[in-house]
């Protein structure tokens, strides 16, 4: 269990840093980065508890075998007929060290079992997880790297495969569909496919629907996976036939955005900066009010995790990191544009995962 101990040793060290005494994890991508494994995440109350010395989990007892052989921790394990609360107490017991508690609590943690521990713990002072766990799972270590990158080159083929499909008379729930079965060929479950075709681009986050695809239509292809327990993410367009009036001014623009964010996001930057660096160019030439989100967001054992790179996020970008970089443009009633890459930042700056251009890909 090396995996595991480097890890519990990792957040220690940000624990001491943080003032935290108490991490409680729930099943979940937190307790997932630190023991490599999550039961899986369900009603019954499940916990596990790093103090400054010791680390111990809570779990139910229908799932404490499959648990003690995957996790060298002691387990204090509660009945059906009993409930959690005794073995919660008898966890606590042995993980606190005495004096004042702070807690740094999953924010993913159910409701129901997060105000069970609140109550027992009376007045710890609190934070979220994001600040320990959170904050190492910004790192990529070499194996997590490959893994995405792995998972990012699936992601091009699953494209690919939906540029191959793409001709007009096609819904865009037939593209997703090609798409699906690119990643599918793939081993790799397809976890979104966002099709958002003409018009319906203008909106970010469209429901892939039953519009039929037109020539002339721009198409906005928002697309991720999980390859082997990690996700891919990536924005491409595609023009069918010809492209909409104005459209090759405004990929244009994107795509300076999205090499003003690479040219900014350096080891040391704050994320707003790079933020910063995409909303600029989209300002100046004219479209400022038509890039209605984010620049960026990390990536890792989940879609969506820090660093986010908005407008004031003052997180310090480090080396290692994996983030989006998606700059866009949405045009009521006409097209939008999402141009979208993850990358990892190097010493010397960002490298981008996949390998597929950002080029429009025209279909005839
Ligand atoms: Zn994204
Ligand atoms: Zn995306």
């Amino acid at each position: 269990m090396t995996f595991s101990s480097n890890r519990l040793s990792a957040l220690r060290d940000i624990m001491q840093q943080t003032g935290a005494t108490l991490t409680a994890l729930a099943p979940g991508a937190h307790m997932h980065w630190v023991l490599g494994y999550h039961p899986h995440p369900d009603e019954r109350a499940t916990y596990l508890l790093v103090g400054p010395a010791e680390a111990v989990m809570v779990v139910p007892s229908v799932n404490a075998q499959d648990i003690a052989a995957r996790v060298d921790l002691p387990l204090h394990v509660w009945t059906d007929e009993d409930g959690p609360a005794a073995a919660l107490a008898s966890a606590l017991k042995a993980v606190l060290p005495g004096g004042t508690v702070r807690l740094s609590l999953d924010e993913t943690m159910r409701a129901d079992a997060a105000l069970l521990l609140i109550d027992h713990l009376g007045n710890a002072a609190r934070g979220f997880a994001t600040e320990t766990v959170g904050a190492l799972r910004m790192r990529k270590d070499d194996t997590e790297f490959n893994a995405l990158k792995a998972a990012a080159l699936v992601a091009d083929k699953a494209m690919k495969a939906g540029f191959a499909a793409l001709r007009p008379g096609l819904t865009e729930r037939q593209v997703a569909e090609a798409i699906r079965g690119g990643f599918a060929q793939q081993n790799t479950p397809s976890a979104f496919c966002l099709v958002a075709s003409g018009p319906n681009g203008a909106y970010p986050h469209h429901s892939t629907g039953d519009r039929v695809i037109q020539s002339g239509d721009a198409i906005v292809i928002d697309i991720g996976g999980t390859t082997g327990g990690f996700p891919s993410d990536m924005t491409r367009i595609a023009i069918v036939g010809h492209a909409p009036e104005g459209y090759d001014e405004v990929h244009a623009i994107v795509e300076r955005a999205v090499q003003a964010a690479m040219a900014a996001a350096r080891p040391g930057v704050v994320a707003k900066s790079v933020d910063k660096a995409a909303r600029d160019v989209i300002a100046q030439a004219g479209y400022g009010e038509y890039f209605v989100h984010r620049t960026g967001h990390g990536l890792g054992l989940e879609v969506h995790e820090p660093p986010y790179l908005t407008a004031t996020s003052e997180t310090v970008l480090q080396e290692g990191m994996v983030f989006s970089i998606e700059p866009g443009i949405y045009i009521p009633g006409r097209f939008g544009i999402r141009l979208e890459e993850i990358v990892i930042l190097r010493a010397d700056g960002p490298e981008i995962l996949s390998s597929l251009p950002r080029d429009a890909f025209v279909a005839t």
